[in-house]
């Protein structure tokens, strides 16, 4: 079965390199993920632009649009890229030229779709700034991902990435799709309900354990752990809207793929582990075809 990773990122931040080094232990380089991708059977992954100016300032107000993945230019073909929105820069004087240049990005077919940082970034995801962010998703047919669930650093705002904060933006904007990231951990009920309830909401399962694989060990054989997860995942009872991800590098890929295998009954596997992406993200179908 082939494999589509819906989040990862490649991108110079250092709290990813801490984390590689540090807790999963992995290869934090193109080079790395193409041999993790090709020992797993991953076809392609899709990563999630951020950029900082200067080193730890992640969420770095200062970073200008769009964000991308900075450690692989050129971008390699088994990658795609969401290009990454400071909403801080957008809502600037020069915000236009930033929205033009946005555009301009979303023109290569390098580009999957849009990223949004809710919770690291103090803004609402419904608030006006990113409305013309919207129409540009609409414009060139490719999803909204979105943050939600905790922040990767203590300077996050949890008001603004509850998964929650996504139904008003759905009700609102019913011809953009939405990925909400994390399945909104841990409001991972929360999540479950908003994209049962919303025909254009869909969730990654990334990110959901941060480390090697003794650390997945622990939480794998802790069923108050994983039937945290599967609680939600059984209410939202829609595998055709669940996506794997896996948020690399918090974690290595083979030890990730595993640990969603466990949560997902198997007869939905196809649909997680690789058809879910090409409804979400119209441009990885066609990217593939031309490989
Ligand atoms: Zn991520």
């Amino acid at each position: 079965m082939p494999i589509i990773d819906c989040h990862i990122h490649l991108s110079d931040i250092q709290s990813f390199h801490h984390t590689a080094r540090d807790l999963s232990g992995v290869d934090y380089s193109v080079a790395g993920l193409k041999a993790e991708f090709e020992r797993s059977g991953v076809i392609l992954g899709i990563g999630m632009g951020v950029e900082e100016e200067t080193p730890a300032a992640f969420p770095d107000t200062l970073a200008g649009n769009p964000m991308g993945l900075d450690l692989a230019r050129p971008m390699p073909s088994f990658l795609m890229e969401c290009v990454g929105i400071n909403p801080v820069r957008l809502a600037a004087d020069t915000g236009k030229e930033d929205l033009d240049r946005i555009e301009q990005r979303l023109q290569s077919k390098e580009v999957a779709g849009i990223k949004l940082y809710a919770g690291y970034y103090h803004y609402f995801v419904t608030d006006p700034v990113y409305g013309p962010v919207y129409e540009l998703a609409k414009k060139y047919d490719v999803p909204v991902v979105i943050h939600t669930g905790d922040t990767y650093s203590m300077n996050g705002l949890l008001k603004y990435s509850h998964p929650l904060t996504v139904d008003e933006l759905a009700y609102q904007q019913r011809g953009v799709r939405f990925m909400i990231c994390h399945l909104g951990d841990p409001w991972v009920m929360d999540a479950a309900e908003v994209v049962a309830k919303n025909p254009n909401v869909y969730a990654d399962l990334s990110g959901l354990v941060v480390g090697d694989q003794h650390k997945f060990d622990r939480f794998q054989n802790e069923p108050l752990f994983m039937d945290h997860f599967r609680r939600a995942l059984v209410y939202a009872d829609n595998y055709e809207k669940m996506l794997f991800g896996t948020d690399w590098p918090l974690a290595p890929i083979d030890v990730y793929i595993e640990f969603v295998r466990r949560l997902i009954p198997e007869k939905h596997h196809d649909d997680v582990f690789y058809r879910n992406a090409l409804r979400v993200f119209p441009r990885v179908k066609e990217r593939l075809e031309s490989l």
